[in-house]
């Protein structure tokens, strides 16, 4: 079970009840946790980084481990199938949990279709390639469609009331509305046995709300805080976070692909993976991986049907 804030030494029922009132309830909340979010709510910088210093020294994550340890960490490592063996290939072996997975595409690449596909995927036992979990989908272009998740349920063998059930669904309506949701479900998953965590598309209300280059620091600056939000997530729960981007043209390129993601270089650094689908002829789509710390440059093609993703 994961330590109260309360249990930490110098925290007493005051500064316990602030901080849980502000969202942190648990020790790895506060090893995680930034020293000006704790400042802001204990008023106190340097009470702040020592609260998060012995925060994380409890929990072993403050110093040097060796090299085998992290193997054995990420050999540990779960991942959700994504249903199409290319793309598990691809990935090898789906979506991984603790980090966060940016889709980038054209509009009808099937970025919305692979974040559907998953919530069902998710939610199949691990022999099947699931982790037997609910998702988290955040949807800002309203673009989600139940009825899908049901297509999908169906052609896997699961129920489709019970996963959609197996699904929090919130419309975020402007980036601030998304960040606050965000911070739900982080309330959300430390309760309940959530891992998948997707916001489709991540940068689609940032670009709206801040147009052009005068408003991009601004812009910039917010999706930063937004994207650590999520790694902290993906990184302290264990949750896969899968976000989408859109890809836009770049007038200065003559050579090569002329399209690029959006978000700048804040999503690309803040993605740990990075998939870029593309259109091929009708319900064929090509899929690559790019920026990745570990993957070869590869590239796998699959199919849109009425299954969802399939080989
Ligand atoms: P993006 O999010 O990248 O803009 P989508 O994920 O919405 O793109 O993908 C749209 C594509 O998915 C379209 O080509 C559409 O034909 C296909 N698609 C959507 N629903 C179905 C379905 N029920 N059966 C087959 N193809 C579908
Ligand atoms: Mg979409």
């Amino acid at each position: 079970a994961e330590l109260d804030v309360e249990e930490l030494e110098g925290i007493g029922k005051v500064t316990g009840q602030k901080l849980k009132e502000r969202g942190y309830y648990t020790v790895r909340d506060l090893a995680f946790a930034s020293v000006k979010e704790i400042a802001d709510i204990i008023g106190n910088e340097e009470r702040a980084a020592q609260i998060i210093e012995a925060a994380r020294s409890m929990l072993g994550l403050s110093s040097f481990i060796s090299a085998l340890d992290v193997y054995r960490k990420r050999v540990n490592i779960k991942r959700i199938s994504t249903g199409v063996r290319s793309l598990d290939e691809l990935l090898n072996g789906g979506v991984e949990t603790g980090a966060v997975t940016e889709v980038a595409g054209e509009f009808g690449a099937g970025k919305t279709q692979f974040c559907h596909q998953l919530a069902v995927m998710v939610q199949l036992p691990e022999d099947r390639g699931g982790l037997n979990a609910k998702a988290i989908y955040i949807d800002t272009e309203n673009t989600f469609r139940p009825e899908r998740i049901t297509q999908m349920a169906r052609a896997r063998g699961l129920d489709p009331d019970q996963a959609l059930k197996n699904i929090y669904y919130a419309r975020a309506y402007s980036s601030d509305h998304q960040m606050i949701l965000v911070e739900q479900a982080r309330r959300i998953i430390k309760q309940d046995n959530v891992k998948l965590l997707v916001v489709d598309s991540i940068v689609a209300h940032f670009r709206a709300e801040f147009p052009g280059r005068e408003n991009l620091a601004e812009r910039q600056q917010k999706l930063n805080k937004h994207i650590a939000d999520l790694l902290k997530i993906a990184d302290a729960y264990d949750v896969a976070v899968v976000v989408t981007n859109q890809v836009m043209a770049q007038p200065d390129v003559f050579f090569g692909n002329p399209l690029r993601p959006a978000g700048g270089n804040v999503l690309a650094h803040g993605a740990t993976y990075r998939i870029w689908l593309r259109k091929s002829k009708e319900n064929i789509r090509i899929a690559k991986i790019f920026d990745s710390p570990y993957h070869p440059e590869r590239e796998a093609t699959f199919k849109i049907t009425e299954e969802g993703l399939t080989d």
